[in-house]
């Protein structure tokens, strides 16, 4: 090699070298989510719509407002515009609530929060709550009466705050049930009000589905739907295992004063075009709104065990 040829080899990995270096430094925390969302197609805004329910199962005792909040500090889904869409237009068409949508973190503030009935986290990845007056006025308004909703990966957060990632009931491990293939739902408590939707059936999604930790040796949570591991796909998935069986989807439960629905489907789109899903997801809103009155006590399984 040469002495230019060798010159010009060390100029570029000195440029690599500082191109990497200021992608690492100008990294911030918003770097996942887009500073705006995307608006949602016409032709998506009919399907929601047509699958929306048309009212909802109880009136709501008085006004409901939701901070919908959609801030991602790791992955981004691109269906957050369109689950937007789909809570903005289910509370719009039956009544139940009204939606302000927000990603700044300085919602977190006790007189801010004052005005909301509950928070739904849509998709929100890796959120970190550093500053305690911010975790102080989270933590009073869920143990204070008010509600906490949490789509898909609203259990991918809190991995700094264990207090918070054990309200929510479960953690994202892994998702050997990927969003690209068709997995089975079972209906695990089909006489509960808040499966009514289902009508006693299990179903199949095209979803990502997630392993999640649990918390505590005793369940705290009201397991509502589970993946379903007798189907043969789904416990054959590439990484899946016998402990698997029964893995909670969807589930309420209560914390302290308050309520928390959790929905682990919606990793994509169509998700939020589905009748009874989205029947279930408006009523799991109207629980933790403490509009529709339903049991939450733990669920206990076969054993007796909690
Ligand atoms: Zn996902």
């Amino acid at each position: 090699m040469n002495r230019e040829a060798m010159g010009t080899g060390i100029s570029i990995i000195v440029l690599a070298l500082l191109f990497f270096a200021f992608g690492f430094f100008t990294r911030d925390s918003r770097a996942a989510s887009p500073k705006e969302l995307k608006p949602v197609s016409e032709e998506i805004i009919a399907k929601i719509e047509a699958a929306a329910p048309s009212s909802a199962v109880v009136k709501p005792i008085k006004p409901r407002k939701i901070l919908v909040f959609w801030l991602c500090n790791g992955f981004y889904h691109e269906c957050i515009p369109v689950a937007n869409k789909a809570i903005e237009i289910m509370g719009k068409k039956t009544g139940a609530y009204e939606t302000v949508f927000s990603d700044d973190m300085n919602m977190f503030d006790a007189k801010k929060l004052a005005q909301f009935d509950a928070i739904l986290f849509n998709n929100t990845t890796q959120l970190d709550f550093n500053e305690p007056a911010r975790k102080q006025a989270f933590m009073d308004f869920v143990k204070g009466g008010k509600g906490i909703i949490g789509l898909h990966a609203a259990s991918d957060n809190f991995y700094k705050w264990p207090e918070a990632a054990e309200m929510i009931g479960g953690q994202f491990i892994a998702h050997p049930w990927t969003g690209d293939k068709v997995w089975a739902i079972k209906v695990y408590e089909p006489n509960h009000p808040l499966n009514a939707p289902f009508k006693g059936e299990d179903f199949k999604v095209k979803d990502e589905i997630y392993r999640q930790k649990k918390f505590g040796k005793e369940e705290s949570r009201r397991i509502l739907l589970t993946l379903d591991m007798d189907d043969p796909a789904t416990k054959e998935a590439k990484g899946a295992m016998e402990s698997d069986r029964d893995m909670p989807v969807s589930w309420i439960k209560d914390y302290g004063k308050g309520r928390i629905f959790y929905c682990g489907l919606g990793h994509n789109n169509e998700i939020y075009y589905r009748p009874a899903i989205l029947q279930h997801e408006l009523d799991g809103i109207q629980f933790a709104l403490g509009d529709l009155k339903v049991d939450a006590a733990p669920t206990v399984n076969e054993k007796g065990q909690k």
